[in-house]
């Protein structure tokens, strides 16, 4: 799929990831729709993408609390009626764990993790193919982790959400044959941002593991969303990132060769 002209909603757009996203997309051309609760860092990133870009509007902001039904479907109608229909659909929403999930006895913490980290995912995904199949299809792509493959001891229930994600991601393959609609996910490691910086706070784990691991670069993540927009042989794949320079694509191809897939 090119980029040019495509229309791209992102949740949890206006910071980190999201915000970078944004960035790299209007330099190609697309048509982007942010959906965050910080009205502020939103608002900034309109005024600096609208600078870059012609006199046409090309992004904007809509306040949306992803645990929120109504609030998901105002950003997708919003996306329809500012510019004709959405072609892609980056379900990148996602907070570090809230709550300490051993100690505590107060559920309402951990349920939010799963609202907002998986729960928010499925409903974007859902509204996502009512409004790509109206365009012929198109491309969903989810923010997983690497929390995603190896469990994170100190965050069981961000660990469980992201295993969701991936299995979740898989599991649509076929509508790929059904409405030609591409399902994949992103897996980074560590990416510098403030979601990282308060996990960083509270856990000795994470900070050990960046110790390991390092920073993946923020302009390889963005490179792994380009290709899994891009690439048509991308379905139902995971472009997982552990480190710098070593992206690799996580692909049921391996059921297939036991005979295991459908
Ligand atoms: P970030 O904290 O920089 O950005 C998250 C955004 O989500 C913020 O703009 C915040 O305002 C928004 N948000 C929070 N709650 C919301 C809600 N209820 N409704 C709508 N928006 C809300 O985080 P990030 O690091 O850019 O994370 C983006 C995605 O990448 C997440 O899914 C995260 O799990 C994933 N991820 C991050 C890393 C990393 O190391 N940073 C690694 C792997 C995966």
């Amino acid at each position: 799929m090119q980029i040019k002209d495509r229309v791209v909603i992102i949740t949890g757009g206006a910071n980190g990831i999201g915000a970078a996203l944004a960035r790299r997309l209007i330099l190609e051309g697309a048509q982007v729709v942010i959906g965050d609760i910080d009205k502020k860092s939103g608002q900034e990133l309109i005024n600096e993408l609208g600078q870059k870009s012609s006199n046409k509007v090309n992004a904007i902001f809509v306040f949306c609390d992803v645990t929120n039904f109504n609030h998901l479907r105002q950003l997708f109608d919003t996306a329809q009626t500012t510019f004709g229909g959405v072609d892609v659909v980056c379900n990148n929403i996602g907070i570090g764990q809230t709550g300490e999930f051993y100690d505590q006895t107060d559920i309402d913490s951990w349920i939010k993790t799963i609202d907002i980290n998986l729960n928010a995912v499925i409903k974007g995904t859902q509204l996502g193919i009512q409004y790509l199949k109206k365009r012929g299809g198109g491309v969903i792509i989810n923010t997983a982790s690497l929390a995603g493959f190896h469990p994170l001891e100190s965050y069981p229930i961000y660990t469980t959400a992201k295993y969701g994600i991936v299995g979740f991601t898989q599991s649509l393959r076929d509508l790929n044959n059904t409405n030609k609609i591409r399902v994949n996910a992103i897996a980074p490691g560590f990416v510098d941002t403030n979601l990282v910086k308060e996990s960083r706070k509270s856990s000795s784990e994470i900070v050990q593991l960046i110790d390991k691991f390092g920073y993946v670069p923020m302009d390889e993540v963005i490179n792994a969303f380009m290709m899994a927009i891009q690439d048509d042989n991308l379905v139902g794949d995971i472009i997982m990132l552990p480190k710098k320079n070593t992206s690799q694509i996580i692909s049921n191809s391996y059921l297939e060769s036991m005979g295991l897939a459908n």
